[in-house]
Formats: C-alpha cells, structure tokens, sequence
C-alpha cells in the first residue's frame, strides 16, 4: 500500500485515490496545505493498485521529440483573458464542438483552486488564466473515466503530474480523450494562498488581524494572477472587491508572487518532478514563449505569446484549422528562455527556515526575514573567503 515517508515522492496527483478498489485512501492536509494520501489500513486488502498507478513510483519515459511552435489566438479578446497565447480555449471549444466535455483547474466561491469540468463553451471562462496555487482534483479522475466509458470525448487539462497521474489510472489508452498540460514551474502551497487571502481581505476592509474571515466571496468579486493591462512580460495580480477597489500589483512587488518565484511555497515534489518533458504523458503542452520579443520581434505585442509543444502527432491535423497562428520553433532555442521545460527548480536552503518563520509572520514578513539571512550568510561567507 502506498506510505508516504519522503514527500518529495508524493506529487498528490490523487490517482492512488481514485484506484482503491475499497475506498480506504483519503487524501489530507499536512502543516503545509498540501494534500497526501493517508492509508486506512483496517480497511485495506494489500492489492498494491495504489502503487501500480503512481507516477512517481511509475513514471512512464516520453522517447519521442514534440513539434514546437509559437501559437497566438486570432481572438485578441480571448488571448487578453489568458495567461499566454490564449490556446487552450481553442483547443477546449474543439472539444466542446464535438459534444465533448472540458475538464481544468478553476476557482470555487471561496477562491479555493480546484479542478471541475464543463460542457459549455460559457462554461470555459473559469478555466482560463493560470492559478498559482495547487489544485484539489478531488473525485475528477473517476468523473473522467465514467466519460469516457460513456464514449463522451474528454479534454482534461492540468500539472504534467496530473496528467501523467490521469494516465496511470486510466491504465489503458482511450482514443476520446486528448490531454493538456503545462509547462510547470511547481505548484504553490494552497494554505499560504487561503492565509494571503485572509491578510489581503483585513487590511483592505480594516478588519482587526486576529479575526478569521469565513467567506472571502463576500469581499473579493475577481482574481487574475496574469493581469495583463499593463502588458504580458510584466503582468500583474488583479483582485476586484466587492467595495469597488481595484488593486493591480506587478508581480515582482506582490509578497505572494515573490514567495512562489523565490520557490519557498512550492510543493516538495516540485524539487524533483516526476513529469518533465522526457516523462511528460500529456498529447500537447502549453508555455510561456518568454523570448518571442527577441526571437520573433515582428510578432511580438505584450499582449502574450504561446508555446504549444505537440506529443502526440497523431492529434496534429485539427491545430491546423485552429483560429491561431502557428509558427515552427527549434525546442533548444526555446529551451533557452525556459528552463522549467526541462529541470525541476533547486529545493532552496532556505525553505524550512521560511517556514519556521512563517508560523507567527505574515508572508511579506516572513519573505524579507528569509531572504535578508541569505543575504547576511552570503555576505558572511565571501568575508570568511576573503580572510
Ligand atoms: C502552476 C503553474 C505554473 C506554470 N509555470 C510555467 C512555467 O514555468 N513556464 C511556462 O512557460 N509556463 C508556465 N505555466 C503555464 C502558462 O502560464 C500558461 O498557463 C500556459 O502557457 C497556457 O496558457 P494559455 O494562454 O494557452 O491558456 P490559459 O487560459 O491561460 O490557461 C488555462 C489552463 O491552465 C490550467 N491551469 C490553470 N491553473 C492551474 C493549476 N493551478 N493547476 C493545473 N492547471 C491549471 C487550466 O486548467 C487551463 O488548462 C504555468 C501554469 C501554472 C498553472
Ligand atoms: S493496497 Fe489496494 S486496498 Fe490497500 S490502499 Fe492500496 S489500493 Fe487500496
Ligand atoms: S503521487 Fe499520486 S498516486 Fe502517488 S502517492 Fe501521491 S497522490 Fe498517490
Ligand atoms: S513541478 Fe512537477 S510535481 Fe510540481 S506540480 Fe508541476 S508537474 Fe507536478
């Protein structure tokens, strides 16, 4: 049975979950937000399914080269709702033409980050824009599965671990379902998200530290991470109250940002990802193409460029007829601007300090004591050197 003792080995995908034949997984949080699946042994029979369909213990090698290209939706509307280029409402409302059914991460009412699906192109607008935050997939792979046994075509769209987790579980190949992931930095922790939240919303309405604020639907009407108003290259958080303020905030001065960029809130397994492009299970991954203005300058508009990286070329004859442009990339040009393509992000040294810290500060406290140590050592260090 599965028995997480390193969570660097645990990406949380749920697929261990969905498998259990007697329903004796359930997944909880730990002191960080993050969910892990927790074994009721009572209830297990030790068929070991739950370790056959983990990626992490599994992970299935991707051997083939993807096609690349730099992909902007023609729908300038669209593109501005989305994070990059605007792709995956294309790829998505393919779907939904065929009757199928789009499956991707959005926001609850209470800004929680979970996966749900719909059969609606109106339905496609919550999933559109990343969300820095771990999703919780709850009960989706099965919802899936009963899909596409029903014959249903299904886009499901999430993590390369969710996808590789997806795939796993399935255990067999369905020519209905086409998968979506991203190219994926790593996945910040939800209870710094909810903890951020519950700060922002107190000192925008001036209500005392210490109280708790039940339901943030009530103070916040809108989030986007990728605001794109000032631009794609330097976008900014946008959170819309329902008193009317407006706060756009440059990522690079937003204390959220800056802990997620700075890999402090990441998902252990984020340090060692079972899903980069050489692992990676998804028909087709989406990107940032950070470096089109110097790669291509005569299409480049800060309005947000695409990567579309192509797995599967078996699935290549629709994203021609797409509403887009699509223009071919060498992978080790684009490689360049995009490290994540390939590599996990470095564990920082400072990560258990950060959170140490964290248990009585807030983020941007904790954020500047931890950073401001790695300072002081490192200055201490190149004395000690120069000795
Ligand atoms: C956590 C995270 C880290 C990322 N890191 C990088 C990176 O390092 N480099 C890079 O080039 N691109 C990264 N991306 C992807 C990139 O920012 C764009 O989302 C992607 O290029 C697709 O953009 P789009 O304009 O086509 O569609 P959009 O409409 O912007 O994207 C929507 C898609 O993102 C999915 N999604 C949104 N939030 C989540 C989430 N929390 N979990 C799972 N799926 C989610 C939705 O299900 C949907 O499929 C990351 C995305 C996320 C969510
Ligand atoms: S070994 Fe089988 S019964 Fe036990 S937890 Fe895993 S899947 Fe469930
Ligand atoms: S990686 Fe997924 S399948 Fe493996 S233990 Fe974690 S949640 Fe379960
Ligand atoms: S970095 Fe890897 S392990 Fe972390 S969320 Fe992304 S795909 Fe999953």
């Amino acid at each position: 049975m599965i028995n997480i003792t390193d969570k660097h080995k645990c990406c949380g995908c749920t697929a261990c979950v969905s498998v259990c034949p007697k329903d004796c997984i359930s997944m909880l949080e730990d002191n960080e937000g993050f969910l892990y699946p927790v074994v009721d042994s009572v209830k297990c029979i030790d068929c070991s399914l739950c370790e056959k369909v983990c990626p992490v213990l599994h992970p299935l090698k991707n051997e083939s080269e993807p096609l690349v290209f730099a992909a902007i939706n023609n729908d300038e509307s669209i593109r501005m709702q989305s994070s990059s280029g605007g792709i995956f409402t294309l790829l998505a409302e393919y779907v939904i033409d065929r009757g199928g059914v789009v499956f991707g991460a959005c926001f609850d009412r209470d800004w929680n980050v979970v996966h749900d699906y719909t059969e609606t192109k109106e339905g496609l607008a919550k999933f559109r824009g990343s969300k820095y935050v771990q999703s919780n997939v709850g009960n989706s792979f099965i919802q899936v599965k009963t899909f596409l046994d029903a014959g249903r075509e299904v886009l499901f769209s999430g993590t390369p671990c969710q996808v590789a987790g997806l795939k796993n579980y399935l255990r067999k190949p369905y020519l209905n379902l086409l998968t979506v992931d991203l190219v994926c930095h790593g996945v910040p922790s939800p209870y710094i998200w909810r903890k951020y939240l519950q700060e922002t919303v107190c000192r925008v309405y001036g209500i005392k530290k210490n109280k708790s604020v039940v339901n943030l639907c009530d103070y916040i009407s809108d989030i986007s991470f990728r605001a794109k108003d000032r631009g794609w290259k330097k976008y900014n958080v946008k959170v819309i109250y329902r008193n009317g303020k407006v706060e756009m905030m440059p990522y690079f001065e937003n204390p959220y940002m800056n802990v997620f960029l700075s890999d402090l809130s990441l998902r252990q397994s984020c340090y060692a990802c079972p899903a980069k492009l050489h692992n990676v299970q998804s028909d087709i991954t989406l990107a940032d193409f950070w470096g089109v203005d110097e790669v291509y300058p005569d299409i480049y508009d800060d309005k947000g460029c695409g990567l579309l990286f192509i797995h599967s070329k078996e699935k290549l004859d629709f994203l021609f007829r797409m509403n887009c442009r699509l223009l071919h990339q060498k992978l080790d040009i684009v490689v360049n601007y995009n490290p994540n393509i390939l590599r996990s992000v470095n564990e920082p040294i400072n990560r258990k300090f950060f959170w140490a810290v964290y248990c009585s500060q807030n983020l941007q406290v904790s954020y500047l004591i931890t950073i401001s140590k790695f300072v002081f050592m490192r200055i201490i260090r190149s004395i000690f050197r120069c000795l």
